[in-house]
This record gives C-alpha cells, sequence and structure tokens, in this order.
C-alpha cells in the first residue's frame, strides 16, 4: 500500500513535467536531494534531511530484504555517531542487541574480556542487529520523515554538474521504464560496487587482496550473548568471529589469508568445513552442537576499495561507495554512520550545497585515512607469512600483551585513535620504549 503511494507520488510528479510541456525525458522531476541506496547509510541520511524539511527521493532495487552476510555489529564509536543521529533509539525499539563485553581469546585459558561501556570515550557498548530487519525500519522511517522511497527501482546512471549552475541528474530505471530526478545533490549510498561511483567518472583505489572473509547466520549456538567472541590464532593467520544479533542468533565469520585455503568456504554444503577453520581457530567445538544454520554461507574478499575526495559536480559517495573498508575489521557500518552525521551536519549548516559536500569529502579523506593506516597495521601484524613477519610477532604480540594501550583503539575510539608515525612505531614497538612490566624487572 505505501509503495502504491509512493509510486503515485513519483508518477505525480511525472505528470506535471509533462503537462508544462516539457516532455518526460526532457524535464527530469527536481529534488533537493537523490540517494541512490536504501541501506544504512542512504535510509539514514534520506530520514535526517527529509525530517529537516529537504524534497528527498530514495531509490532502493529491493523490494524485500533478504540475509546477505553484511555488517551487524557497530563498534561503540559508531554507536555515538548513531545516537547523534537519532536512529540508536530506532534500532533498539525494533530488538537491536547491546553487547557489553568483547571477548577476545588468544589460546587456551587465554581469554581478556573489555567491558566496553566501562572502557569508551563516550560509555558506549556494541550495537548488533539482523542487518535486513535494520535496513526494513530505518527505510519505514525515512518515509514517516517524508522522503520519497521507491522500491524496486534502480539508479542506472548519473551525470554530475560538470558546469556551474548545472545540476546532476540520475537516471532511474522501473518497471515502467526510465525516468530522470534532478537535484542540488546526488548521493550515491550504492554500496561497494556502486553504479553511481562509475557512472559519474569517479576513480576507485583498491588494495591488493590480502584476507578472505567467510560468514553465516547461525542459530542456537551455545556461546553466551552478552560478547563478541574473538578468536585470534596469529601463527596460523586465522581469526573466528562470533556477533550475537539477539534471540539466540550469531553471525559467524572466519577470516583466513588469502591462498592459505585451497579455496574459499562458500555455500551451504561446505558448513562442516566452516565450522572445522573455527575450531581450529579456538571455538570450542560443543558451542556448534545444538547450532542450526539459518542464513548462506558465503565469502568475500577481505581488502579496502576507495575514493579519494569523494564528490565531484554535485554527486557526493558515502558508505561503502565511498570507502568499503576490509570486513574483516568490521568497522564499515560505523564509518558508514559517520559519513552520514558530516555530511548531514555540512548540507544543515547553510545553503551552498556544494561547498558542503566537498568539505565533507575532506573530512573524509583524513578519517578514513586513519582507519585504512591502523587496518594495514593490522594486516602485516596477525597475517603476514615469512622470517621477517615471524620476527615482528615474537616482538610485538607479548608487548601488546602487557600493554595493550599500544594498539589504537579503533574500536573504541575510532578515527580518532592516534595513527600518526608516533602511534605506528609504538604499536610495532619501534619506538626503543620497553614495556612498562620489562623496564620494571630490568
Ligand atoms: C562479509 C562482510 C562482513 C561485514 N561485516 C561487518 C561488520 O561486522 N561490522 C561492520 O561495521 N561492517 C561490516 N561490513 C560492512 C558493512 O556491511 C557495510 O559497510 C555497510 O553495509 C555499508 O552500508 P551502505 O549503506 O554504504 O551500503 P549497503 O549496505 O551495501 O547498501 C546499499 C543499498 O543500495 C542498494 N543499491 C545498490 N545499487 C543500487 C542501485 N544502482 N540503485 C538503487 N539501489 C541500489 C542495495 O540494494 C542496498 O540496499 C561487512 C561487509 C561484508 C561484505
Amino acid at each position: 500500500m505505501r509503495d502504491q503511494v509512493h509510486w503515485r507520488l513519483f508518477i505525480r510528479c511525472r505528470f506535471t513535467n509533462v503537462i508544462r510541456g516539457g516532455g518526460l525525458q526532457m524535464t527530469p522531476c527536481s529534488y533537493d536531494v537523490v540517494i541512490a541506496g536504501g541501506g544504512l547509510g542512504g535510509a539514514a541520511l534520506g530520514r535526517a534531511l527529509a525530517g529537516a524539511g529537504a524534497h528527498t527521493l530514495i531509490v532502493e532495487r529491493e523490494t524485500l530484504f533478504k540475509d546477505r552476510v553484511r555488517g551487524e555489529g557497530i563498534f561503540p564509536w559508531g554507536v555515538v555517531e548513531a545516537s547523534t543521529l537519532g536512529i540508536e533509539r530506532l534500532l533498539l525499539d525494533d530488538g537491536a542487541h547491546v553487547v557489553p563485553f568483547w571477548k577476545k581469546y588468544t589460546g587456551p585459558g587465554h581469554m581478556d574480556c573489555r567491558d566496553l561501556a566501562a572502557t569508551t570515550p563516550a560509555h558506549t557498548a556494541c550495537l548488533n542487529f539482523f542487518h535486513p530487519a535494520m535496513q526494513r525500519t530505518l527505510l519505514d522511517a525515512a518515509e514517516a520523515s517524508g522522503a520519497i522511497v521507491l522500491r524496486g527501482a534502480e539508479v542506472v546512471g548519473v551525470e554530475p554538474g560538470d558546469v556551474p549552475g548545472k545540476a546532476p541528474v540520475a537516471e532511474i530505471r522501473t518497471n515502467e521504464g526510465k525516468h530522470w530526478a534532478k537535484a542540488r545533490l546526488v548521493v550515491g549510498a550504492d554500496g561497494r560496487r556502486s553504479v553511481v561511483r562509475r557512472t559519474a567518472g569517479f576513480s576507485l583505489n583498491q588494495d591488493a587482496g590480502r584476507l578472505i572473509v567467510a560468514g553465516v547466520l547461525c542459530e542456537g549456538l551455545d556461546a553466551p550473548e552478552d560478547a563478541i567472541h574473538h578468536f585470534q590464532c596469529p601463527a596460523l593467520g586465522q581469526t573466528a568471529l562470533i556477533y550475537p544479533i539477539g534471540r539466540q542468533r550469531f553471525r559467524t565469520y572466519f577470516v583466513s589469508r588469502v591462498g592459505q585455503l585451497a579455496r574459499p568456504i562458500s555455500g551451504n554444503g561446505h558448513i562442516g568445513e566452516f565450522v572445522d577453520a573455527c575450531v581450529d581457530t579456538g571455538v570450542p567445538r560443543d558451542w556448534f552442537e545444538h547450532a542450526r544454520v539459518i542464513g548462506p554461507l558465503a565469502s568475500y574478499p577481505g581488502a579496502d576499495s576507495w575514493v579519494d575526495h569523494p564528490c565531484n559536480g554535485g554527486v557526493v559517495l558515502i558508505g561503502d561507495a565511498a570507502a568499503a573498508s576490509d570486513p574483516a575489521w568490521g568497522g564499515g557500518l560505523s564509518l558508514t554512520l559517520r559519513d552520514v552525521r558530516v555530511l548531514l551536519h555540512r548540507l544543515l549548516a547553510g545553503d551552498d550545497w556544494e561547498a558542503a559536500a566537498h568539505a565533507y569529502a575532506f573530512e573524509h579523506d583524513r578519517y578514513y585515512g586513519a582507519l585504512h593506516r591502523v587496518h594495514d597495521w593490522l594486516a602485516q601484524l596477525l597475517y603476514e607469512r615469512g622470517k621477517i613477519a615471524d620476527e615482528r610477532r615474537a616482538r610485538v604480540l607479548p608487548c601488546l600483551a602487557m600493554e595493550p594501550d599500544r594498539m589504537p583503539d579503533i574500536r573504541g575510539m575510532g578515527p580518532e585513535a592516534p595513527s600518526d608515525e608516533t602511534a605506528r612505531r609504538r604499536f610495532f614497538v619501534e619506538d626503543g620504549i620497553l614495556p612498562r612490566a620489562e623496564r620494571g624487572t630490568a
């Protein structure tokens, strides 16, 4: 019913243009903002802009959201962003699961439990949810705020406003044919394979694939639901992560190096292999004893891809379209919310949206760059193989165990965690300073 209402709105807009005599293809509908993609980024931004009075169109390809292996845990620093945007409450009301602890297991009998609220700057925990439920809730909220949401429609191209005064235009395909929508700003929130990014002419940077992330949703795992369980085995170059998302459901990931396994673990016929890999990494086998698989098992490349300065000609990219961070480190949702908050605040601060979008893009380069640097250090430390990498691990891991604050706190502080050269040298124990415990016994 709701979809029909919005189709009518869209059609009415089309009609107006025809009546004015321009013809549908010559006179696109006009909006303040057209957003391609109704994922976390597009829906959260669309909701806020529409709520602030902007004439907002969100175009979302899917009509029904189904389970794909995607991020389902917002880190404590991202929860601050969610709260600022006013969506934390919406997610909680929809059954999002607050996870107060982070448990890191580094070998038999070695478990470190972090109380997140007690140890993070804003005293926040992790917030986990089922991704399709989150998308549905936020898109519904965007509609309730006054955004027009076209579901089952696709942005197939964008023409930037590449001369001053020319507005960008999005080409939209629906089951009725093609439509054009003009806007002060077109936002590409259409994920890691962004069509907006490609057709608006942004160049994509891509790291070499270093890791593979396999994931699946299980029900009834015998693991406590108050913690994210993080099993790290640097000797094998493997990690397993278990994110409880509420009601005894657990998103379970296995991370390994490219080339370590004969082939990525994908397809539900390979569940046994997936469980064995997690158990090799330290997950107790009996946790899986009564577990039931309730989603697809799929593998994804663990590598970053990003655009420098994601703004041009009235087109701006947010979320994975701007920078898809390596899913092995789990910061993508939080980064997406940072994008939404920064862009939104810039847009609401004045009338010059072109300048506001560029200011966002400058800021994006800084904070995404900081996360990217730290992720790279972690990948070097935990996954690289060979003599130099082994020596590095032998030097660094015992120091990190004694002085955890050598590790930039990217879960608690996000990009505000120190990531300059001093921080790098401290992390890799190249600062010539022995750990406090060793100094004490020297
Ligand atoms: C395997 C894996 C595990 C991950 N784990 C984590 C994690 O633990 N924690 C974390 O924080 N992050 C994680 N992430 C990353 C996280 O899922 C993303 O960063 C986040 O979903 C990005 O949100 P988005 O809104 O930018 O894009 P998306 O979530 O990709 O949403 C894009 C939306 O746009 C729609 N769309 C696409 N193209 C078009 C088009 N042309 N026209 C109209 N609509 C379109 C899509 O249907 C979709 O709804 C993981 C990612 C992967 C791949």
